[in-house]
């Protein structure tokens, strides 16, 4: 997809790598082989719709680097997928797994679809038929995929199911199933609790008191509302939020839990009446001590990113910062908490999960939030020391301590 920046969502990623790759100095063939995907794969998923039509999907899974542990990363069903983004997410997945020291390399999926106009069964059809075609490249020890945009614990669950249709039962093929069918803990929530862990840690770096802070999130889905619940509990107040129809704005703070009852009502918070409507662009250029963007990329842009005025940004969304304005924000001295990093809880309790499940064991909530907190809140620190010793953004620090990793994993095993 092309972001707004009219530059492609995976060239955008590479520049980002290619920045820490010179500060590393690598070879132009480790370059090659860390900027490019292992394996790619496009597969047709056609479907017989509720009414009769047979309708074939576009999918993918792209397996970027596999140097540290078996590929990871989430499957995404959204109109906007295609090889471009699904490349650049895969390879965002190695930088994360490797910043925060989990065993896995890194891959993404993705259904171009719009699954607001799927019913339950056409969705179920799709998951499972993506599944079917994809089993080859996928295992427990190969490759295992999880949830992203708009897949939830039932589309995996379906996904495991279709799995073990062909290779027996074998929970450890997707995390983030439903609890009854060997989910973890906290699983669900881990994406935003883990960033609100992250800002917790950030906060007193940048000078920032939670309890007397505001904050904006963009983007109420799974991340976005769940990093609000945290936040409201961490005593920031959460001034405006936003979904795909829209945003609301309240100075005064917004109830996040009458908010998230509003919304199983509606289904949609942007008609929500104790508070103002604006636009999604305009909720991003609003005051406020943390944004959190928690939706699509490339939504702070060349255009937008000079009138940004938040004190901190969060990238809870994957890449909803352009390059461009990420250099723009660095020469206003506003920090950004790179994806990464921020985003990196769902996939630590992923791997948490693949872990329950392969010993057949279960942790308890609280000690799935205690290991959460601890590896989230020590990946966080080692970026900021880095950042701070080397004169880097936080972004390109994490990227060399990610990159730092792989290449040794790659090295040792003789690959470069
Ligand atoms: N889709 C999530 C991400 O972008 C989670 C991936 C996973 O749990 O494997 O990090």
């Amino acid at each position: 997809m092309a972001i707004q920046d009219k530059v492609k969502i995976n060239e955008n990623t590479q520049l980002l790598f290619e920045k820490a790759a010179d500060f590393l100095n690598l070879s132009e063939e480790a370059r090659f082989l860390l900027k490019n995907p292992y394996r790619e794969i496009s597969v047709q998923i056609p479907i017989k719709l509720d009414n009769g039509q047979f309708k074939v999907f576009n999918g993918y899974r792209v397996q970027h680097n596999g140097s540290r542990g078996p590929y990871k990363g989430g499957i995404r069903f959204h109109p906007s997928v295609d090889i471009d983004e699904v490349r650049a997410l895969a390879a965002l997945m190695t930088w994360k797994t490797a910043v925060v020291n989990i065993p896995f390399g890194g891959a993404k999926g993705g259904v171009n679809c719009d699954p607001k106009k799927l019913s339950i069964n056409e969705l179920e059809k799709l998951s499972k038929g993506y599944m079917s075609k994809i089993d080859l490249v996928v295992g427990p020890y190969r490759d295992i995929p999880a949830p992203d945009m708009n897949t939830n614990a039932q589309v995996m669950a379906w996904m495991m199911t279709e799995y073990s249709k062909k290779h027996g039962h074998t929970l450890a093929i997707v995390t983030g199933k439903p609890i009854a069918l060997g989910g973890s803990y906290g699983r669900e929530e881990a994406t935003g609790r883990g960033c609100v862990y992250v800002i917790k840690e950030a906060s007193k770096d940048f000078g920032i008191d939670l309890t007397k802070s505001t904050c904006i999130i963009q983007g109420f889905g799974n991340v976005g509302s769940n990093a609000a619940k945290f936040m409201e509990e961490e005593g920031s107040k959460v001034i405006g939020v936003s979904d795909v129809q829209g945003a609301i704005y309240n100075k005064q703070g917004l109830d996040i839990k009458e908010l998230l009852k509003y919304r199983e009502e509606h289904g949609t918070i942007s008609t929500y009446p104790k508070a103002e409507k604006l636009t999604n662009e305009e909720l991003l250029e609003l005051e406020c001590d943390i944004l959190i963007p928690a939706a699509l990329e490339g939504v702070i842009y060349y255009d937008n990113a000079p009138r940004i005025k938040a004190k901190l940004i969060v990238e809870a969304a994957n890449a909803p910062v352009t390059i461009r304005a990420d250099k723009i924000l660095e020469e206003r001295k506003i920090p950004v908490i790179p994806d990464i990093i921020a985003n990196a809880g769902g996939v630590i309790v992923s791997y948490f999960e693949w872990v329950q499940n392969l010993q057949q064991f279960t942790w308890d909530l609280d000690e799935i939030n205690f290991k959460l907190k601890k590896k989230i809140t020590k990946s966080y620190r080692d970026i900021y020391n880095y950042a701070k010793e080397n004169n880097l953004s936080l972004r390109t620090a994490a990227f060399v301590i990610g990159i730092q990793r792989v290449v040794e994993a790659t090295k040792l095993r003789g690959w470069i």
